[in-house]
């Protein structure tokens, strides 16, 4: 059976899931959910890519032939340098730690984005059509979309940077690429400039008709679609598909606690979840009061989690608010226009009965990162650090704790450094990166000139 999405405010058409793949954004402003929630079934795959492809069939059911889907899915994890995809490590008896940093880029962005470039690929050659997927990154995104579309015959991908404002790792992981399909945009200005800049690009109609214009940002369905996978490989891995366990996660966009709590209604047994935020904590604040009251962004030293306006969340108010889409398109819109919106007493008793929230300040996330490396003798990032952090701080006697560690150590060797006294190595397969060429386009904060050079490169 062929499942269909509609969007979180109800006032799109329903699609197919190629459909929504391509669209990103439904046509109401909304985001796409599935109709229904599939059951999660009973087989434990012992190979991740296995089970993945076992989770997800139902998501493109009708769409996608399985063998196809299976083969995809086969080929987007064997980029990952751990044969275990997720290996999970064991922090103490009942704490664990699931690593999702394994794949090219060195953040859990690649769980999901290897898998979106091929099933772009797919159904853009399914279709016939070929597109140009623009963006901008502060560092950690832009980098794992170009890896997983570099070479596409059907896709262009152009991601705009802040000049100057990415890490040295960063940036080289965008610009030593070497295939002619990708490149790497140097703007003059901050990243809401280079934000800014992709908004303007799909609001000039013209412009975005002629060049095809497509995201893979994180309302994508196909990313949290491709996340629900590890909550359910994590329990198998711990014996517990069972027993409900915690997972605690390190959380920006919601887009990553939001896929748990699909598995959870998929059938995946859970105890609760524990939503870890940095200063910037609207979410830690909503769970505690019912109430979201956007903040000014405060940099901190877990940069991916440095977001007030958590886009995936409208995924959960929707069923908060028992699905009625003109009722969430205007808690929405209230946020949006005056930076606060309250839930109902009885919506927040149900958010809070699944989720509880904890916010760690950058001082804590350092005696984190020092403390686990000396106890554990184990390197860990800033973002891993914070939701640490929290599930040692809420932790239960006897509760079971699988937290999400979602980069790499050393894509942030600054912090490591300075909390440990220890640069942590790139891994082997990233060893050459400081002697690759770099190849980058520097342009201007003006829209004329960034359309301009899209318009030069694109073959859509
Ligand atoms: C993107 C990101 C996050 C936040 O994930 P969301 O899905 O936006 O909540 C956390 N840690 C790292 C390293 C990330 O790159």
């Amino acid at each position: 059976m062929t499942l269909r999405y509609r969007s979180s405010r109800g006032l799109a058409p329903e699609v197919d899931f190629g459909d929504a793949l391509l669209g990103g954004l439904a046509p109401d402003g909304g985001l796409y959910l599935p109709a229904a929630w599939p059951a999660l079934s009973e087989a434990a795959p012992e190979h991740y890519a296995e089970l993945a492809a076992m989770v997800m069939q139902p998501f493109v059911e009708g769409v996608i032939d399985a063998n196809d889907f299976a083969a995809m899915v086969a080929d987007a994890y064997r980029t990952f340098d751990a044969p275990d995809v997720c290996p999970v490590v064991e922090l103490d008896e009942h704490h664990h730690l699931m690593e999702l940093f394994h794949g090219p880029t060195l953040a859990f962005k690649d769980v999901a984005l290897q898998l979106v470039g091929r099933l772009f690929e797919h159904e853009l050659g399914r279709r016939d059509e070929r597109v140009t997927i623009v963006g901008a990154t502060s560092g950690d995104t832009g980098s794992a979309a170009m890896d997983a579309v570099r070479g596409s015959e059907r896709v262009d991908i152009v991601i705009l940077f802040p000049a100057g404002r990415t890490s040295e790792v960063q940036r080289r992981q965008m610009t030593t690429l070497t295939e002619s399909n990708v490149h790497a945009v140097a703007v003059d200005g901050t990243f809401d400039d280079c934000q800014d800049l992709v908004k303007a690009m799909f609001a000039d109609e013209p412009f975005r008709e002629r060049c095809r214009l497509s995201a893979v940002n994180s309302i994508n369905w196909a990313r949290v679609m491709a996340q629900i996978v590890y909550y359910v490989w994590g329990a198998q891995q711990l014996r517990c598909r069972g027993e409900a366990i915690t997972y605690c996660v390190p959380t920006g966009n919601f887009g990553n606690v939001f896929a748990g709590h699909v598995a959870h209604r998929m059938g995946l047994p859970v105890d609760r979840f524990i939503v870890a935020s940095n200063t910037n904590d609207i979410l830690t604040r909503l769970i505690a009061t019912g109430e979201m009251v956007a903040d000014e962004v405060v940099p901190t030293l877990s940069p991916s989690m440095d977001i007030q306006i958590s886009s995936n969340l409208e995924r959960l108010l929707v069923e908060l608010l028992d699905h009625n889409g003109p009722a969430t398109a205007e808690l929405m819109q209230t946020f949006r226009a005056t930076g606060r919106a309250a839930l109902t007493p009885e919506q927040h008793q149900q958010l809070s009965a699944e989720f509880a929230g904890v916010r760690l300040d950058d001082a804590e996330t350092l005696a984190v990162m020092a403390d686990v490396h000396h106890r554990h003798g184990m390197f860990i990032d800033p973002h891993t650090a914070v939701a640490v952090g929290a599930a040692e701080r809420l932790r239960r006697p006897g509760e079971r704790i699988l937290t999400l560690a979602t980069a790499h150590p050393a894509k942030f060797p600054d912090a490591v450094e300075q909390a440990t006294g220890v640069r942590p190595e790139l891994p082997s397969h990233m060893a050459g990166i400081f002697e690759r060429p770099e190849r980058l386009e520097h342009v201007p904060n003006e829209l004329a000139a960034v359309e301009d050079y899209v318009d030069a490169v694109r073959r859509a």
